[in-house]
């Protein structure tokens, strides 16, 4: 169990099957996708089950957009519907390695 997240942790089969607006998760629940084995992304949902947090193992293929790793997208209300921001942070948090 990570720390903080009530709901636990959960694997994903796919990065489409991450919780978003309209697909929610679970509450306080971390969603985590591994590609071949290696952690490539994570998404925390909030206390209704909307995602407030990605978190990216890669640069997406674009060290220049994205050089560093991992970072963290915010979830931010955009036209009325929870959406990733294109902004990003650095992240260090948690040990996410399991
Ligand atoms: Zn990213």
């Amino acid at each position: 169990m990570g720390q903080g997240y009530s709901g636990g942790i959960e694997n994903v089969e796919n990065e489409k099957s991450l919780p978003t607006y309209k697909q929610r998760g679970r509450h306080n629940t971390r969603y985590d996708y591994y590609q071949n084995g290696k952690l490539k992304s994570s998404r925390i949902t909030h206390a209704n089950g909307i995602p407030i947090k990605s978190i990216h193992y890669s640069n997406h293929g674009n060290p220049h957009l994205h050089p560093i790793v991992p970072h963290q997208h915010s979830w931010e209300l955009i036209d009325g519907q929870w959406k990733e921001s294109s902004e990003w942070t650095p992240y260090s948090g948690e040990n996410y390695e399991r």
